[in-house]
């Protein structure tokens, strides 16, 4: 089976790797060769565009010691659309054989569609996944892994849950919704035992309704992908889903990408004509 494009890739324009000046610069060059080594033929690198700041605990910061962490808040660095997009164009000439599109993975994007245009235009994008990292916590925002160490463990994922058909409902900016399982990645299992997904099925399969309902795509995002996803986004009307590794690093790029593909199938997910069109079933 051919793999289908990886929708959610991070090169060195994503804060989280460092950034364009940082020891990750030539990631995108080096995330193209990967590609090109494992027969991908088509990626699309969605950075990371998050406007506002949030909330968190100096345990939850990346490396402790990174200057957007700021007196209890973090401040994601500013992305940088310019050089993104002569990157894209150097990339697009260096791997003719390749399909590279540029997109962005923009955060709360229903808190910020009012000023995205200010940091990128989105019409100048193949793709834009809309994500939920942060919850409303304290009159202001945190992500989940801050929010778990405060709060009961139940509440933080359907507070996460029911913000997703707020999302959905108040921004027009974005075609999938990616990682429905973001909060799960800093469930607390060591005092709430392993993550069980049928204890919030009602929760997953509303949201699921709610991104169905609008006509977006549902990434399968291969960090974690459990068959549950992809059932139960079936059997909620879901038509399309996009495979995303969410790889930081030229080596996760693609990672588990036949088994999901497996999944897809199995639910009547079939490919479209090019390799980074998401897959639809009837
Ligand atoms: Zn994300
Ligand atoms: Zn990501």
């Amino acid at each position: 089976m051919e793999l289908p494009g990886d929708s959610h890739v991070h090169s060195e324009f994503s804060w989280d790797t460092g950034g364009p000046d940082s020891a990750a610069a030539g990631r995108m060059t080096l995330t193209c060769e990967r590609a090109a080594a494992i027969g991908l033929r088509a990626l699309i690198f969605t950075e990371h565009v998050d406007l506002d700041s949030w909330i968190t605990d100096p345990d939850d910061v990346m490396g402790h010691q990174t200057p957007m962490y700021r007196e209890g808040r973090f401040h994601p660095l500013r992305f940088q659309a310019d050089r993104y997009f002569e990157a894209i164009d150097r990339c697009r000439l260096a791997f003719p054989d390749l399909r590279i599109l540029a997109g962005i993975e923009y955060g709360q994007p229903h808190r910020s569609d009012d000023r995205v245009a200010d940091v990128v235009d989105l019409t100048a994008l193949d793709r834009v996944n809309g994500s939920l990292h942060t919850l409303p916590f304290r009159d202001d925002r945190a992500e989940p892994n801050t929010m778990f160490r405060h709060l009961p463990a139940a509440d933080v994922m359907w507070a996460y849950l029911e913000e997703i058909p707020r999302m959905i409902a108040s921004s027009s900016s974005f075609s999938v919704f990616t990682h429905i399982d973001y909060a799960v990645r800093s469930w607390p299992v060591a005092t709430e035992g392993p993550f069980d997904p049928a204890r919030f099925e009602e929760g997953f399969r509303g949201a699921m309704r709610a991104i169905a309902h609008s006509g977006r795509a549902l990434e399968l995002n291969t960090r974690r992908l459990g068959a549950w996803q992809v059932q139960w986004w079936a059997e909620e009307g879901g038509r399309e889903v996009t495979f995303g590794s969410d790889a930081h690093d030229p080596t996760k790029l693609a990672n588990g990408f036949p088994e999901a593909a497996l999944l897809a199938e199995s639910v009547g997910f079939q490919p479209g004509s090019r390799p980074e069109d998401p897959w639809r079933r009837r």
